[in-house]
């Protein structure tokens, strides 16, 4: 076969089906490689992911903008569902070309062991098995996904009930919560049913591969390199010693101010600081024209960046009619770009979200400089080290005129984010003990015992909070979280990043300019060191230590009083307020 050339640009690729991709695949798997020709097989190997995965992330992009449209529909699942598969399946027996040659070079070292992980783990008789979750996956969010529940007589999806939770009137508050988990109670066998049909899959995939269980099988499958088990459950120990303690005074001064006996699960989601519901913005325009001054005042080629993307059109930030939930940010690898997606309606949580996916946003400038797609993208808990940083660093310059609030507002709305910080380590430890428990215990596949053991970790890390009589609804809590049954053992990294994060927010206290420059390093390592040496670059250290945690939340916990004092000392009744979650969705 001759040598084919790649198409100029990803838009070759937008109607492509998998036998368009395949002769590229099939030249590139029989091309003869020397050390003289390589490296340029390397790039052309490149290449080829970079305009494949762009056509896939534009197809998506196009169809989550514009669900109603068959067509767009179609694109996006022919790419999700045949092409990038099978293009996985084609880049493990390149990678084997690869590794079989001997070639390395110190930028590729990560690349390689990557590559050798995944075929050492790598069973044909798996790819059927893998196959199967996804359609129990599919299967897991047509049940959730179509959920709704009657509320004042209209049936609605359940994210319409948060304003609900949050209401001043605490009976409105119970009735939101009761009706939210209702729908889970109800689907109790039918989940843990689809579940029961997960965990034996997984298990043998495990198995299949040569480990005991699927969460030894997981730590090389993620490329966890530079952590183990063991530290994981020391994180466990960590925040059971150091983060529950100060959530459970955060939550009596919650109580406190709310003039409550005791609280109940459904006096969390009240603002007990705001009189009123923030706006900080009311159109897309405002929200993104204030952004790009905060960008520019934390760091100019941040901001730079920004206004690139705001040039290029690389910003669709309003909720619209026919538009997919959710935000993300998307990599268009071959023209080096980000894209930010998000549903934003003029709530806090929106700017939050705008920080959080313009820092993903940054990483994929910074880490664009590297001339191959695998040295990019390093895993979740660098990329989120990313995105949750900039959280952080971005909040001192949200007060106006720079940002989006008086002096006030964003006093109570830094203070509502650092409460969540620490709370949303309580429920990251909570789900990765629940997932360790369940494939190595040897009861996983109880669900009974499951339940149980739910219960029993909730009342390990979660303090403060009365639950009497409300053991289903506490129950119904891990069936809605997605991550258990889709993305199994993705969560610690969460806690990691955070752990991380809080440190470089630390730096920034003492010398802002100089926290912001290595966040910038950090970044533009992309994927080419470890996940150590990411984060030392940062100026922060990969640490699962108790002292060290204890040491950040009890900084947390001083800039909370801190925040606290400067606010109003009598309770506040208000009226309603901006959806704020405390977990990572
Ligand atoms: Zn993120």
């Amino acid at each position: 076969m001759t040598v084919s050339v790649l198409p100029p640009s990803p838009s070759a690729f937008a109607k492509a089906t998998w036998d368009d991709v395949a002769p590229y695949f099939d030249e590139l798997a029989a091309r003869p490689l020397d050390r003289s020709t390589i490296e340029a097989w390397l790039r052309a190997w490149s290449t080829l992911e970079e305009l494949v995965t762009e056509a896939a992330a534009r197809a998506m992009i196009t169809y989550t903008i514009d669900t109603s449209d068959a067509e767009k529909e179609a694109d996006h699942l022919r790419f999700s569902t045949e092409v990038l598969p099978r293009m996985e399946e084609r880049s493990v027996e390149l990678a084997r070309r690869l590794v079989d040659s001997g070639y390395s070079a110190p930028a590729l070292k990560t690349t390689l062991d990557r590559f050798r992980t995944q075929i050492e783990i790598f069973r044909d008789e798996n790819v059927a098995i893998f196959a199967q979750l996804e359609e129990h996956c599919a299967r897991y969010q047509r049940i959730t996904g179509s959920i709704t529940v009657e509320w004042d007589g209209v049936e609605r999806p359940l994210p319409q009930l948060q304003p609900f939770l949050k209401s001043p009137d605490r009976a409105i508050r119970e009735r939101a919560f009761r009706t939210a988990s209702r729908p889970y109670i109800d689907r109790r066998s039918e989940l843990s049913g689809l579940f029961d049909e997960m965990y034996q899959l997984r298990m043998r995939a495990a198995r299949n591969a040569g480990f005991a269980n699927f969460r030894d099988y997981i730590f090389p499958a993620k490329f966890r390199f530079d952590y183990t088990p063991a530290d994981c459950e020391r994180f466990h120990e960590a925040v059971e010693l150091a983060v529950a303690p100060a959530v459970e005074r955060v939550l009596e001064a919650r109580r406190e101010r709310l003039g409550l006996d005791v609280l109940r699960p459904w006096d969390l989601a009240v603002d007990p600081y705001r009189g009123k519901a923030l706006r900080p913005f009311a159109t897309a325009t405002e929200l993104v024209g204030t952004a790009q001054r905060v960008f520019d005042r934390l760091d100019p080629p941040l901001g730079r960046e920004f206004q690139t993307m705001i040039d290029e059109g690389l910003l669709d930030l309003e909720s619209r009619k026919g538009k997919a939930p959710g935000g993300y940010c998307e990599t268009l690898h071959f023209q080096g770009r980000p894209f930010i997606f998000m549903n934003a309606v003029g709530l806090v949580d929106d700017v939050m979200t705008l920080l959080h996916e313009a820092g993903h946003a940054f990483h994929t400038f910074a880490a664009h400089e590297h001339p191959l797609i695998w040295q990019r993208h390093p895993g979740s808990e660098a990329a989120e080290l990313a995105s949750m940083s900039m959280e952080l660093l971005a909040a001192p310059h949200l007060v106006q005129p720079t940002g989006y609030f008086s002096k006030e507002d964003a006093q109570s709305a830094w203070l509502e984010h650092l409460e969540d910080v620490l709370l949303s380590l309580i429920h990251i430890a909570a789900v990765d003990a629940f997932q360790t428990w369940i494939y190595t215990s040897g009861q996983g596949a109880d669900a009974d015992a499951r339940d149980a053991e739910w219960l029993r970790l909730r009342a390990r890390f979660e303090r403060g909070v009365d639950w009497t009589g409300l053991d289903q609804e506490r129950v119904a809590r891990w069936y809605r979280q997605l991550h258990i049954f889709m993305y199994p053992f993705y969560y610690i990294e969460y806690g990691i990043a955070q752990i991380g994060a809080l440190q470089i927010w630390r730096n920034s206290l003492d010398d802002p300019t100089r926290a912001v420059a290595r966040y910038r390093d950090a970044l533009s390592l992309g994927a080419v060191r470890s996940l150590p040496d990411i984060y030392r670059t940062a100026g922060a250290r990969l640490t699962f230590e108790v002292n060290a945690i204890r040491e950040l939340v009890d900084l947390v916990e001083r800039e909370i009083n801190r925040v606290r004092a400067t606010l109003p000392a009598s309770p506040i009744r208000p009226p309603s307020s901006a959806p704020r979650t405390a977990e990572p969705s």
